[in-house]
């Protein structure tokens, strides 16, 4: 293979860079998660990820920002050199890379020093929930206490955007899902917030869940979930939606875009916004018609993730 590409990148880097530092996942249990399940773990070989990054130019529109994959690129042992020589090499406004709690919260200080030095701008981890219940059902491998440790730490370093999953509790546990994910979030005093809502992927072990532990949230149970976590966030962040997930659908097209803005100061717009599509959503299913979720419009095949 010439060039490896990473399978998955957040939105947010649609315009960037891809490069490859491992492959898939050797976490690879959260239940939610069917990204890597069919992918062998590895770390690349330093090699050829510097070649890669020669060619990128080959492969890309010229980029101002470049993002590293797969799921945890930071446990390479020559990631710090490997971000260096991207920096170099190219004139770029940010590197971007995903990686775990975990991860940030056994790497050294000096350690997250370096790579900032070396020029990596911002950290994209999956917190999820805040909640220790639904960490733990959903296999997560994190507690709330290392969610916040690490993004306390990271933010002294990078840019930090945590990634939170509305529904991930279902209606059993919809409410301290929504509050305890905004307490962390209040604690960690993450950079961004985004926010997904579960969408059932067949080949995820959390379809087996369904109907089980986990009852999926309606329409209006989805938007009440958003409107508790953004209540509860109190601290400086820009939570955004920007997802296909976190819309909502009538038949003749989505109703809902989901809502972005920073916290706390425009909090109250946020909240009228979801107050507007609850009374929608209310409105639309007194009048017979049934508002569908991503998980909806994902079994008629009517969206892709
Ligand atoms: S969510 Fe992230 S850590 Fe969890 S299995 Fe998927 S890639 Fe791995």
């Amino acid at each position: 293979m010439e060039f490896d590409f990473p399978p998955f990148r957040p939105p947010s880097e649609a315009g960037s860079y891809l490069i490859r530092v491992v492959r898939g996942c050797y976490w690879n249990r959260c239940a939610f998660c069917g990204m890597y399940k069919d992918v062998k773990f590895c770390i690349r070989k330093k090699e050829e990820i510097l070649r890669d990054i020669d060619n990128l130019p080959k492969y890309f529109p010229r980029s101002k920002t470049a993002f590293l994959a797969d799921s945890d690129p930071l446990v390479h042992k020559d990631i710090v050199e490997i971000v260096k020589y991207l920096n170099e090499k190219y004139e770029l406004e940010r590197i971007t890379s995903y990686t775990r709690i975990k991860t940030i919260c056994r790497m050294p200080e000096e350690k997250l020093e370096e790579l900032k030095e070396a020029g990596l701008k911002r950290i994209h981890v999956g917190l999820e929930s805040g909640d220790r219940e639904v960490l733990e059902l959903i296999q997560k491998g994190i507690i709330p206490e290392e969610a916040v440790k690490a993004g306390r730490k990271a933010r002294k370093y990078f840019e930090v955007t945590y990634y939170v999953i509305t529904g991930l509790g279902g209606v059993e546990r919809s409410e301290k899902h929504a509050k305890n994910t905004a307490k962390v979030i209040n604690d960690a005093k993450p950079t961004f917030v985004r926010v997904r809502n579960l969408t059932v992927l067949p080949n995820a072990p959390i379809s087996k869940m369904i109907g089980k532990e986990i009852t999926l949230l309606n329409a209006k149970q989805q938007l009440e979930e958003l409107r508790s976590l953004i209540e509860n966030i109190n601290s400086e962040t820009y939570l955004t939606c920007d997802h296909v997930s976190n819309y909502l659908f009538s038949k003749n097209g989505p109703i809902f875009f989901g809502v972005s803005g920073f916290l706390p100061d425009e909090k109250d717009e946020m909240l009228e916004e979801i107050d507007l599509a609850i009374k929608n959503v209310e409105l639309m299913e007194k009048s017979g018609e049934k508002v569908l979720t991503s998980n909806d419009m994902y079994k008629l095949g009517l969206i892709t993730l």
